[in-house]
């Protein structure tokens, strides 16, 4: 059976969704299938116009999202897309704050607008001679040795499809269906809803106010926040909140709480701010693949907790699911080689939970401001705090490095001093 499930010439690829990991499967598979000397036919189904409909973002590209697009991608990346570089990070507890700076040596962080970056993407799709479709699908069917793609403006026969349609609800529920009697894919089950919000202000303000910083809060004050952050751009600021349990309401209280207050413009300067809503997942998928389908992006799951950092998840199982399509196949065997290539990131599922759901706790009970004073003369926690904050590092390392003995000690002095 697998023998029959491979590329060749004619054979039709669909990719649902124009995000980051649709893209970077377009991108890749385009490009290796001409080096390979195999005539694919690759059509890209997006349902939105980028030019005004946007997918809900902060827009940080993480490191090392530079040397992704380049090396792996060879595609440049457009200075012009830049609304900041990011110099660093300030991390909030309940009383307490750190300002956090790392070395680039993964590459730098940049603040972007959203639309302006999926927009680019896409039309590198374009250039590169994809079938790109402004096509919104609604079912897919698998029927003996094609995949059947529905849409609202037309339907596909595919040997392959790819879904790159993120946390989309009504596709997720399709693909549920279509591969229920075979390979069973199963949504993520956990997710964090995020609420965000576009404050308008000068540019000279955001200068003195916020500089080149990520403001990173862990509102121990507010139960239903795990996080919530405010990041510079250009003309305005963005302000989030995410948890399992958050509400619009949330995000008016977190804009209320003080420290925030002092970050953003008096409220007659900046507007009536829109409030926007959007999910990350917060556990990964059951059977991401199966013969001639493979889930790429956020429809994997396989999302760093915490600091997410999806985009780059996007980007690293685009890539890899072209490369396995291409260099293995598409049958559900092929794809264990995709899953055994992206196992990084889903090795760190589980210390990435960890940290998450300490740090809500030690928030709520007061100990993270401590830990922040501990951070202030202990390396390692300070460089841990860093790595978590900015991505640059995994949660194992992070973990790994911080378990030295002088930096458990520095942490039990320091509860215990903070306690007496
Ligand atoms: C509030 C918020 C802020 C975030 N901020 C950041 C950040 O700053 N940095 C970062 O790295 N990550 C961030 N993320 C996460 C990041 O946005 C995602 O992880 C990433 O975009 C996932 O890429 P994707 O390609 O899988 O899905 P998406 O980016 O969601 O792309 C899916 C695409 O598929 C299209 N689509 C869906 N259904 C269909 C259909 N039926 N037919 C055709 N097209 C369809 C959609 O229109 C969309 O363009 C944030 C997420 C949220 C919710």
């Amino acid at each position: 059976m697998s023998k029959e499930l491979k590329l060749k010439d004619g054979s039709v690829v669909a990719i649902i969704g124009g995000g980051p990991s649709g893209t970077s499967c377009a991108i890749n598979l385009k490009k290796e299938s001409i080096r390979m000397g195999i005539d694919l036919k690759i059509v890209l189904f997006e349902g939105k116009d980028f030019d005004y409909l946007y997918n809900q973002c902060v827009g940080v590209l993480s490191p090392p999202f530079e040397r992704i697009l380049t090396n792996e991608l060879g595609v440049e990346f457009p200075s012009h897309l830049i609304k900041r570089r990011i110099e660093g990070y300030v991390l909030y507890g309940n009383g307490n704050k750190i300002f956090l700076n790392g070395n680039e040596n993964e590459g730098p962080t940049y603040a972007v607008r959203r639309i302006e970056f999926d927009n680019f993407m896409l039309d590198t799709v374009r250039r590169l001679g994809v079938d790109v479709r402004k096509n919104r699908t609604t079912y897919v069917e698998f029927i003996e040795d094609k995949v059947r793609i529905f849409g609202e403006r037309g339907y596909l026969k595919a040997d392959v499809v790819v879904g790159a349609f993120g946390l989309d609800e009504s596709m997720l529920g399709v693909f549920e269906k279509a591969t229920k009697d075979s390979a069973g894919y199963k949504r993520p089950k956990r997710l964090l809803r995020s609420y965000i919000t576009k404050i308008f202000a000068r540019d000279d303000f955001i200068d003195r106010k916020l500089g080149n910083y990520i403001y990173a809060f862990i509102p121990g004050t507010l139960p239903n926040v795990e996080f919530g952050a405010v990041t510079p751009k250009k003309g305005h600021i963005m302000v989030n909140v995410a948890g399992r349990n958050v509400h619009s309401t949330d995000l008016i209280e977190f804009l209320k709480l003080s420290k925030v207050m002092e970050l953003l413009p008096p409220s007659e300067e900046s507007g009536e701010p829109d409030y926007f809503e959007g999910m990350f997942p917060a556990s990964t998928s059951q059977n991401p693949f199966g013969d001639r389908f493979v889930m790429v992006g956020d429809a994997t799951g396989w999302l760093r907790p915490f600091k997410g950092k999806g985009i780059n998840t996007a980007f690293i199982t685009g890539i890899k699911a072209a490369e396995t399509m291409l260099k293995k196949g598409i049958s559900k065997k092929d794809f264990e080689q995709y899953a055994i290539q992206c196992q990084s990131l889903t090795d760190d599922y589980v210390y990435g939970s960890i940290a998450r759901n300490t740090t809500h706790i030690f928030s709520s009970i007061g100990i993270f401001d401590k830990l922040i004073d501990v951070a202030r003369y202990d390396k390692k926690l300070y460089d841990g705090f860093y790595n978590a904050v900015s991505g640059h590092d995994s949660y194992k390392n992070i973990f790994k490095k911080i378990m030295t003995r002088k930096t458990i000690f520095n942490i039990t002095k320091g509860l215990i001093f903070s306690f007496m």
